[in-house]
């Protein structure tokens, strides 16, 4: 027997590090679908595609290959053969995967890829269109938010202890454009589905919120 649960929600509401306790805790793999949006992104960084230029996108596809390891529980994603994830955190590469996910050529080949992992193995998958699209029936849908200052504060103090010099004023900007990006697309937008609990973590500890999540899961197969 396999089990999913699905974790959506905005930028920085925490959903890696709440996914990724989860999976632990279950013994399940956690799947960080945004990881293997932000290794396509790169690849079109580094080859100066668009996102706009869709003919571009769709040879690219084909030239694509993203795959996922794991190395002492932390997801490593691999993009042709190498190993990106020392890349694809920064703000650059967040805002250009929010412009080319939005592409359908794209997220049909990473959805693929998505489905596939929770076939095999019980899973934790968090990202943005997981229980309104790619997993329409696991067992446990999140949307995990907070409010915008929250998450732009928790990003700021993640990304100086990195030792990056970041301004929070800027990174709210971000995230409020990168949240309407996502929200707003066509295909396969940013929203709470409707069997969905929401969960805002505004005021919540980490532990808290995956307390709360362990327990839905454990009621809804009990
Ligand atoms: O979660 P993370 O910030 O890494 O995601 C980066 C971007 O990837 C999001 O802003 C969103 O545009 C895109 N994404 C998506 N669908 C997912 C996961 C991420 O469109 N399932």
């Amino acid at each position: 027997m396999v089990y999913s649960i699905a974790i959506d929600g905005p930028a920085g509401a925490g959903k890696s590090t709440i996914a990724k306790k989860i999976a632990k805790e279950l013994g399940f793999i956690y799947v960080d679908t945004g990881a293997m949006y932000r290794a396509v992104a790169l690849y079109l960084m580094r080859n100066h595609i668009q996102a706009e230029e869709s003919t571009k996108i769709v040879e690219a596809c084909n030239k694509i290959n993203v795959s996922i390891e794991y190395v002492d529980g932390e997801q490593q994603v691999i993009l042709n053969g190498e190993n990106v994830n020392g890349f694809i955190r920064t703000e650059e590469v967040g805002m250009m995967t929010s412009a080319s996910s939005k592409n359908k050529d794209i997220r049909m080949k990473m959805v693929e890829l998505q489905r596939e992992l929770a076939n095999k193995q019980s899973v934790v998958m968090d990202g943005r269109d997981i229980g309104t699209y790619v997993l329409p029936n696991a067992d446990v849908k999140i949307y995990l938010t907070a409010s915008s200052s929250e998450r732009a504060r928790r990003r700021y103090v993640e990304l100086t202890a990195k030792g990056v010099t970041c301004n929070m004023e800027e990174i709210e900007k971000d995230i409020i454009a990168r949240d309407h990006q996502d929200m707003s697309r066509e295909f396969a937008p940013l929203r709470q589905a409707e069997d969905a609990t929401l969960v805002d973590s505004s005021n919540m500890t980490i532990d808290e919120v995956v307390n709360e999540i362990i327990t839905i899961f454990q009621k809804s197969h009990s």
